[in-house]
């Protein structure tokens, strides 16, 4: 038999010091199976899971507030005589308790009570209750209180900090989970190098954060004069140290990957100048100065014998399409094949047109494969590929399949990054053919802050196209009730007779694709019906592939005067006479998505408009996105204010919802910090290697394989 001591945290006997990472929940004293079960449900099975499930709020049962002082929506406690006690019928049956304390009184109200409840809540006994102050019809009331009786002399002892509140899961009591957080607090207490602390003490202090342990004592049992304002949002210095070192070990992580991927060998990439000179040479224009740094970014890159792990961003027009074509025909010229690979068949597809116009005069053949391509002609395709013959193939994800080989694959590039994860990106690694690993150049239209970029994207390199090509004017955005559609479409009809092209763009809420497109026929029809003089074409995802590049290169030549379109349009599509675009229901899109779908129009020179035809009413936060889109054009600033407005995980994409998820940290809030963990990271590298293993897998654990993949 067990021995089991009813004071001590732990069950049975522990002699050696063990690392509390690897101690089970089940080690604490009242977890059994069952609650072990539910808490591995969300991801805690060990005591240091239990330490860093931070409360979300706390209450204060601390000291008793004068009822006289009470302000609404304050939770607290008091204490009282009942001066009246009260059963009302009213539409509900309640019962009333009046209580007094000298310097006021309230209401306490209990729509469900026992009798012998009843019989105890009566005129002169005292009780002390928790709960918190609303607004009555007669006076403040504190409804279904906690309370207990203190009548005599053995009234309770008040709790000595303030109580946590933690975020739960199906069938978990707060009582449980703060005995849990008190025993595992226990342990830590007894035993305090059952949880290193991995931050340098010269870290700590030059950067001012609490230790460890400290820090983790504080937040489950924080004194009563605790900020509680802080607390809650998540700055107080407890929370930023914890924060810190999670947002350090994510950062030290990413760092590891691109450090190991650099360390493979890559193909040398040099330039000739043989595709290179002649392609530039008959470009129509000259790139910007932007295009021509990030250019030299990446051509530099690529001489080197270890693979390229570059991201360009760039805004939507910033002209990444040429830069990635110059990268291409460097790895080309040395006689390498070439990968890219975009998210859409759409965008595959204009990639393809863009690319054959150009390299067909320098007699190169573009290939190109989806998941459409089946039977022979995939078949001709992949021997192409798997030979040589074939310099470079445009597609989608259909270029990750496993049958899918190269014989000298020398450089991939991803359009749209934001879309694909690592792992897939990493599915493309292994298809260089031999010991090398081809170089990867990541293009994305979705602008980052910088800081979060070097966060987010701390295994990759990174550029930036920070300027358009010239000539453009910028797009005059209106925000207006879809009350006056008639206006609009009058509108609309102006702009097409004067000989100018239109985008009409339907959302719907509904992510289904049949939905989306039924939507964008009955528009289509509706505006038929009221501008018979013009041709309006119509794009939807479940068109044909053959009829979606009909209908675009229609609209293309300036046979279609108004493309009706679902958010299909939204990436890439480029049509540099189309000026005027309404988006119906932008409410329903986030700023990025807007912001790429107005990047369709302002191509060309003439002045471009976006008419946002909203359905009323607004929410608050959608008229503060409609009112940035009607501001500004320029996609940092849209992009900064969409991380206030969605938080990081909308912007980041699958970034965040694969391998980025924080238990602490939370890239907006801890904005300010990143500076300082990216600096404490190098330190931590430089001075304290050997802690960074330790570091890393104490935050990111399994999933660092994850993203190692
Ligand atoms: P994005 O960065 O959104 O992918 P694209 O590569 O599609 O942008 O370029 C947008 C348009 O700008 C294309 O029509 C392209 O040919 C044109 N373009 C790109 N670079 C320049 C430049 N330096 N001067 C003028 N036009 C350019
Ligand atoms: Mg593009």
């Amino acid at each position: 038999m067990n021995v089991k001591d009813s004071r001590s945290p732990l069950m049975g006997q522990q002699t050696k010091v063990m690392a509390l990472d690897k101690m089970p929940v089940t080690a604490l004293k009242g977890v059994g199976p069952r609650n072990a079960e539910k808490l591995a449900k969300i991801g805690i099975t060990s005591v240091q899971d239990i330490l860093f499930h931070l409360p979300f709020r706390y209450q204060d049962r601390t000291r008793v507030v004068p009822i006289g002082s009470l302000r609404p929506g304050d939770s607290v406690v008091i204490e009282g005589e009942i001066e009246l006690a009260d059963i009302r019928f009213g539409r509900r049956r309640s019962l009333l308790v009046k209580l007094a304390d000298g310097t006021g009184s309230l209401i306490l109200r209990f729509f469900h009570f026992s009798n012998a409840q009843k019989a105890t809540l009566v005129r002169g006994n005292r009780i002390r209750c928790y709960g918190e102050i609303r607004n009555g019809p007669n006076c403040y009331e504190m409804v279904h209180p906690e309370y207990q009786h203190i009548d005599g002399s053995d009234a309770p002892a008040m709790e000595e900090a303030l109580t946590p509140v933690y975020p739960s899961t199906d069938g978990m009591h707060q009582l449980s989970w703060r005995g849990m957080a008190s025993r595992a607090m226990a342990i830590l207490d007894a035993r305090p190098d059952s949880l290193p602390e991995w931050l340098p003490h010269e870290l700590l202090s030059r950067f001012r954060l609490p230790d460890l342990a400290a820090a983790l004592s504080y937040l489950h049992r924080p004194p009563p004069d605790a900020p509680r304002e802080a607390l809650l949002e998540g700055t107080h210095p407890a929370q930023q140290r914890l924060a810190f070192e999670e947002l350090m070990a994510h950062q030290l992580s990413l760092r590891d990957t691109r450090l190991r991927q650099k360390r493979l060998n890559a193909a040398v990439l040099s330039p000739t100048g043989q595709l290179t000179v002649p392609f530039m040479g008959q470009l129509a224009f000259r790139l910007t100065a932007a295009q021509q740094r990030v250019l030299d970014e990446i051509s530099s890159d690529l001489v080197l014998d270890h693979p390229m792990l570059r991201l360009v961003q760039g805004d939507v027009g910033s002209g990444k399409t040429v830069v990635a074509a110059l990268a291409a025909l460097q790895a080309i010229e040395a006689g390498f094949q070439v990968a890219l690979m975009a998210p859409t068949e759409l965008l595959a597809e204009q990639h393809l047109r863009v690319l054959r116009e150009w390299f067909q005069r320098l007699g190169l053949d573009v290939s190109w494969l989806t998941g459409r391509h089946k039977g022979r002609i995939r078949e001709q395709l992949l021997a192409d590929l798997a030979d040589g013959r074939s310099p470079i193939v445009v597609g989608t994800h259909a270029l990750f399949q496993d049958d899918v080989v190269f014989n000298r694959l020398g450089l991939v590039i991803i359009d749209e990054q934001h879309r694909f994860g690592v792992h897939q990106r990493m599915a493309l690694r292994n298809k260089g053919g031999g010991e090398k690993v081809p170089h990867q150049l990541i293009m994305t239209a979705t602008p980052i802050p910088r800081t979060l970029a070097m966060t987010a994207y701390a295994d990759l390199d990174l550029s930036i196209i920070d300027e358009l090509p010239p000539g453009r004017t910028p797009v005059a955005t209106v925000v207006i009730p879809d009350s006056r559609r008639a206006d609009v479409v009058e509108r609309v009809r102006k702009a097409c007779v004067e000989g100018r092209q239109a985008y009409w763009v339907c959302t719907l809420i509904d992510e289904s694709d049949a939905l989306q497109c039924q939507a964008a026929e009955d528009t289509r029809l509706a505006l038929q019906e009221a501008l018979p003089e013009l041709r309006i074409g119509l794009v939807h995802g479940r068109l044909k592939a053959a009829e979606k590049e009909a209908v675009m290169a229609a609209f293309k030549q300036g046979e279609l005067n108004l493309l009706v379109a679902t958010t299909v349009i939204e990436v890439g599509v480029d049509v540099p006479k189309a000026s005027l675009m309404i988006i119906e229901n932008p409410e329903r899109l986030g700023l990025a998505q807007l912001h790429q779908l107005r990047g369709r129009v302002g191509r060309g020179a003439v002045e471009s408009h976006c008419v946002l035809m909203y359905h009323p009413p607004l929410s608050q936060n959608a008229q503060q996105r409609l009112g940035v889109m009607r501001e500004t054009g320029d996609g940092f600033v849209i992009a900064q204010k969409d991380l206030e407005l969605r938080g990081p995980g909308e912007v980041l994409g699958t970034r965040q919802t694969g391998e980025m998820q924080f238990r602490i940290a939370d890239l907006l809030r801890d904005q300010p910090l990143l500076d300082e963990v990216q600096v404490a990271a190098q330190l931590l590298l430089d001075d304290y290697p050997e802690r960074v293993g330790p570091l890393v897998r104490r935050w990111i654990g399994d999933r660092q394989h994850y993203i190692n993949a």
